[in-house]
């Protein structure tokens, strides 16, 4: 077989499948394989036409010796199969298969210690491995994700050029970047998910406040999102939330979110992230609620028992509001939530870097994410400013923008979360965030009550304010 293809890709189910097309039809000739070939068959068939249209070609192949075989060496090869064990089974059958300076790319979910630790085995089989982060979805993998590269500057320049020709585009600059090396990639989309988690629940805890205590109907609502996709809280899942709530059943007519089971999923993205965040000692409390709110949507049982036994108190205390004031209040407590949510996601991020001596450029990665990912935003662009101005920042909430933001809408905020609490509508992710916020600002925290307890049980001792030391206080009844 002749090598002809100057990338490959394994594993073609949604995402592989339509990252491939955009690899074909942005020029290049790719070579496709799949475990079941009949996938890749399906693809050669209907995309060829594509592909040549595009300047580019699929090249096709049924054993992954063929595959390999069909590639110009130094090979590059992305596997974008389920993450976890399929993908070191599919590592596994690869490597034997390639030669000295060929690089492996796992373009699938991967959890970056699995990168850290396929990274050191096959840099001990002279290959280059990569971990990339791809977001988006299957529509972006089609039409221009927005792409996380962790791997060697030797990998980035055989692959960059490539992925940056099929990313998203903002302003003329492509959603790629070469993050840092080995698990830099898949750490940024780990937390890239995190964020995501965060600000879907901010839009949960959006709807059913101005549902519950504002009276407005699915399709107003829809409405007041729209209009909100107009100022700083453009993005894309501001935009697709009012094409959720505006869309009715065909079934019953009723209302699509009237009749889904209000149990949210989760893959484990989500959970990464705080696990990480817990290591790193970063408080992601926007992300960290908004993992467990999905958790407790799905304890079907519990929350049966507690709606049986509560049902005396009334399930929601009726609280007056003026409808418009009201609608402006939970906008702007959704964009200081918001702000939060992003700062200790960056947080993390440069917390991550510093564990584990990746010299991440925080600028990029919100420039990268303005196109292709789930979370791309209008106001990512302030994040990039934010950066630009001063890389070393301590944290996002204090920069001029995002610190006038966060004045601006603090009273309405803090009435959103009081009125909540009234009308007894769960509001983890605004709560938390308006706590982060206020633990952050606050001048003295209780926390020296915990150093005072910590020393009478324990003899942990504890710092004081005036001097420099450790001290410890001999305790009436000392245990
Ligand atoms: P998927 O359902 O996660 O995986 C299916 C693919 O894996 C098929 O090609 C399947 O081959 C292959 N596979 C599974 N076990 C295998 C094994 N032991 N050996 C060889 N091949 C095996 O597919 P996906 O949804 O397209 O996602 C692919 C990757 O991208 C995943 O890591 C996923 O987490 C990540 N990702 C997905 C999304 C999304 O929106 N779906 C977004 C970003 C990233 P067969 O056809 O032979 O079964």
């Amino acid at each position: 077989m002749d090598a002809t293809a100057t990338i490959g890709l394994t594993g073609l189910a949604v995402m592989g499948r339509n990252l491939a097309r955009n690899i074909a039809r942005n020029g290049h000739t790719i070579a496709v394989h799949n475990r079941t070939a009949a996938k890749m068959t399906a693809l050669v068939e209907e995309f060829s036409d594509e592909a040549r249209e595009g300047g580019g070609e699929l090249v096709g192949s049924e054993s992954l010796e063929d595959f390999v075989a069909s590639i110009q060496q130094p090979r590059t090869i992305l596997v974008m199969v389920k993450a976890g064990e399929p993908t070191d089974a599919v590592i596994d059958e690869l490597v034997p298969l390639l030669d000295e300076g060929d690089i492996v790319v796992d373009a699938g979910n991967a959890h970056f210690t699995d990168t850290l630790r396929r990274q050191q085995a096959l840099e001990e089989k002279g290959l280059h491995f990569v971990g990339m982060g791809v977001s988006g979805g299957e529509e972006g993998a089609l039409n221009g994700p927005s792409i996380m590269v962790g791997g060697s500057e030797h990998a980035y320049e055989n692959l960059g050029p490539v992925m940056e020709s099929i990313a998203a585009v903002v302003d003329g600059t492509p959603c790629s970047t070469h993050v840092g090396p080995d698990g830099a990639g898949h750490f940024v989309k780990m937390v890239h998910n995190g964020i995501e988690y965060a600000d879907m629940q901010l839009i949960a805890e959006s709807f059913d406040l101005l549902r519950t205590v504002g009276g407005l109907e699915p399709a107003e609502i829809a409405d007041v999102f729209d209009e909100w996709n107009r100022g700083d809280l453009e993005s894309f899942l501001i935009e697709m939330t009012a094409d959720v709530l505006r869309h009715t059943d065909a079934e019953t007519g009723k209302p699509f979110v009237d009749v889904v089971l209000d149990q949210a999923e989760q893959k484990g993205t989500g959970r990464w992230t705080v696990q990480s965040a817990l290591d790193l000692g970063v408080p992601i409390t926007g992300i960290a609620e908004a993992t467990f709110a999905r958790s407790l949507s799905g304890h079907a049982e519990q929350r049966a028992a507690a709606r049986e036994m509560f049902s005396t108190t009334s399930e929601e205390h009726t609280v007056e509001v003026d409808r418009d004031v009201f609608v402006d209040q939970v906008r702007a407590a959704l964009y200081a939530s918001k702000v939060v949510a992003y700062a200790q996601g960056f947080d993390q991020i440069a917390a991550g870097a510093e564990e584990h001596g990746w010299d991440i450029d925080l600028g990029s990665i919100a420039t990268i994410w303005r196109g292709g990912c789930i979370i791309r935003a209008q106001f990512l662009d302030r994040i990039k400013e934010a950066y630009a101005e001063e890389p070393d920042l301590t944290t996002l909430l204090t920069t001029p923008y995002f610190a006038d933001a966060v004045k601006d809408g603090v009273d309405a905020w803090r009435d959103v979360v009081a009125t909540a609490a009234q009308a007894g509508v769960p509001i983890p992710a605004f709560a938390s965030s308006l706590s982060y916020f206020d633990g952050l600002r606050r001048g003295r925290l209780p926390a020296a009550l915990i150093q005072g307890l910590r020393d009478n049980f324990g003899a942990h001792t504890y710092q004081r304010v005036d001097r420099d030391g450790s001290f410890h206080t001999t305790w009436a009844g000392d245990r």
